[in-house]
């Protein structure tokens, strides 16, 4: 595994914004995390890239020590090794820096190249991300929304990570643009073997280019597996209503659509017994008292749900 997220928990004062969430990122391999607003996806991000802490629980990368109790000065290689790409292109550069500064500081930071060398390095990036070299002296304002995402993407790239997340890297961005960044995260994914976690609301973008797919609701992991099993076999009523929504490829054919009742709960009161449960058609008895916990149900697909509470795992 490139990334081992172990029972972590994530609390801000009383507030429980990830609980006992593990979940593993193979190396090479695009994971995307779905959920409704709020349920903690971005949390997750954060806490992998050591934006925050965890409150409890482990993150380890490869064969290191565990990242989550790591020093702060035993970090930086760790660092390196696990980039970001975030929503908003806007606020993400600094307004005040060349493209040449900002792809190339990183650089600097991690002592990889200087001087000439280093200059021929941001070009070749640039040039990686479908931008001209010869624009490096601009600024962020200088280029539209889609550039400046390629702009973070480069900056990212700049430090040879192995992992990147991803946190809606186009949702901000006009929709004729998403997918020229789409195919450029793609190929930079399979060209260059990077591992991501791939944040978003996009169902027909997830369904196109993960690998795997893990579904939240309120700060838990309630299901995940292949993108097959959960597009065409999910489990879980909370992803069998999200993804019926999406016409299945083969047929053309829209499944039935579910509609939900109720919103998603406040998670500063969250319901006892499975978060799901009150607006679940399923719902019967143990859930309103018992979190349900993760069972495997074979081949990598696990479901938190106590309709397979007779299943092995
Ligand atoms: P979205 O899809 O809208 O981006 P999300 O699934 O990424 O949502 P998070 O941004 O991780 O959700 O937020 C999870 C919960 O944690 C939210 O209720 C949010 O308000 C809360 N939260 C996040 N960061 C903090 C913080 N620093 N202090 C207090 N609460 C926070």
């Amino acid at each position: 595994m490139t990334i081992e997220i172990d029972h972590i928990t994530k609390t801000f004062g009383t507030f429980r914004a990830l609980d006992d969430v593990s979940l593993d990122l193979p190396r090479g391999e695009l994971v995307a995390l779905l959920g409704p607003s709020g349920c903690g996806k971005t949390t997750l991000g954060r806490l992998i890239v050591r934006l925050e802490i965890p409150s409890s629980g482990s993150i380890f990368y490869r064969d290191s020590p565990d990242l989550a109790s790591l020093p702060e000065n035993q970090f930086l290689p760790y660092r390196r090794k696990i980039q970001m790409i975030f929503q908003d292109p806007f606020s993400s550069l600094n307004p005040r820096m060349t493209v040449e500064g900002i792809v190339g500081e990183a650089l600097t930071i991690h002592k990889l190249f200087s001087g000439h060398e280093k200059w021929a390095r941001v070009g070749y990036l640039l040039n990686a991300v479908g931008l001209q070299p010869a624009h490096a002296e601009r600024f962020p304002h200088e280029f539209s929304g889609g550039q400046r995402q390629r702009i973070s993407i480069a900056r990212a790239l700049a430090v040879e990570p192995e992992v990147i997340i991803a946190d809606e890297p186009v949702s901000s961005l006009d929709v004729s643009i998403q997918a020229q960044i789409i195919n450029l995260l793609q190929e930079l994914q399979a060209e260059l073997g990077i591992s991501f976690i791939f944040i978003s609301h996009d169902l027909a973008v997830v369904g196109h280019i993960s690998h795997r797919v893990a579904v939240m609701y309120l700060g838990r992991l309630v299901e995940m597996g292949t993108r097959d099993h959960i597009f065409q076999e999910s489990l879980h009523p909370y992803t069998r209503a999200l993804l019926s929504a999406v016409p299945t490829p083969d047929h053309g054919t829209r499944k039935k659509r579910i509609i939900l009742e109720g919103d998603v709960p406040s998670p500063i009161d969250p319901p006892p017994g499975c978060p799901f449960h009150p607006r679940c058609p399923r719902r019967f008895e143990p859930c309103v008292r018992l979190i349900p916990l993760l069972k495997d149900m074979g081949k990598g697909h696990t479901v938190a749900c106590h309709l397979y509470d007779q299943n092995k795992g």
